[in-house]
């Protein structure tokens, strides 16, 4: 055989036997087991996180028009969340982890046995597809539900018109949420990945890459690095889509992807930035 053929075989052989994650997931496994058995595992790692996603974005608002080239990339440009804004998003993002998110993961940690941790690791190609398959899923619960309740104006009223008290998104916006609508991202995200029978791995990969694409979505910001940009063929709605949401709210109902919205005529590329309201001023 070839010389190249023959190691282009091993490599194949090799990719096909071991994970390159496996030395990751040796490590995690062998030192960590204690807290990654734990049923509060996931909340401990998705809720700094979505603080720690938060944070550039954060500082972009805050320092604003102190760095200029910021303002090429602004989707409403002018538009910054005033403080009172952040103030009310960081209270209602606090009472809903105290008073919902802790205990779900109290009553988890009580009543859920420790979960067990596979000897053997996802192949990269298995948590790619893991996080894709679970995006794409809870992408198509999502455009149900935020349809629904827009065109029910009871569920609007009741439950999601708190998300779109303002219609320039900023990154702490996003948990900016009523609590029946926390409860049912907190059991599709948990659930999920359960039924498409992922590992653990997979499962933590999808819900920080989650956390991350809802940050994104509200980050007001449509970076060259935006997921929507690296996504292929407007395949992905992201920052600038979910931001034309805000400001019409009968338009892309989808979270992440833009084929529902495509398929049911509810897409829309564009809006002409509405004047200022009250909750969006300009740093002075
Ligand atoms: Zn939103
Ligand atoms: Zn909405």
């Amino acid at each position: 055989m070839h010389t190249l053929d023959w190691k282009l075989d091993c490599w194949t052989n090799y990719l096909e036997n071991n994970s390159l994650l496996q030395p990751l997931w040796d490590n995690l496994r062998l030192n960590y087991s204690g807290y990654l058995r734990s049923p509060l595992f996931p909340v401990i790692l998705t809720s700094p996180s979505y603080f720690v996603f938060c944070l550039p974005f954060l500082i972009c608002d805050i320092m604003g028009e102190k760095w200029p080239w910021l303002l090429r990339h602004k989707i409403q440009p002018g538009r910054r969340p005033a403080a009172s804004a952040l103030l009310h998003c960081g209270r209602v993002t606090l009472y809903n982890h105290v008073f919902l998110v802790l205990p779900a993961s109290v009553a988890q940690w009580a009543w859920r046995p420790p979960v067990d941790l596979p000897d053997r690791a996802p192949s990269l190609l298995d948590l790619l597809a893991g996080v894709t398959g679970n995006l794409l899923l809870f992408d198509f619960q999502y455009f149900i539900w935020h349809l629904l309740h827009h065109r029910v104006r009871w569920l609007y009223v009741t439950f999601h018109a708190i998300h779109h008290k303002y219609p320039s998104p900023f990154a702490l916006a996003t948990q900016c949420l009523g609590g029946w609508e926390l409860v049912t991202v907190g059991i599709w995200t948990t659930l999920n990945p359960v039924v498409l029978r992922c590992h653990l791995l997979t499962t933590w990969a999808f819900m920080v890459s989650h956390v991350y694409v809802s940050v994104e979505d509200h980050c007001g910001y449509d970076f060259p690095w935006s997921t929507s940009r690296l996504v292929p063929f407007g395949l992905y709605g992201g920052p600038s889509k979910h931001d034309v949401h805000h400001q019409r709210p009968n338009t892309n109902f989808a979270p992440h992807f833009s084929h529902w919205d495509k398929i049911c005529g509810t897409h829309a590329d564009f809006c002409v930035p509405a004047a200022r309201n009250a909750d969006s001023l300009d740093s002075t």
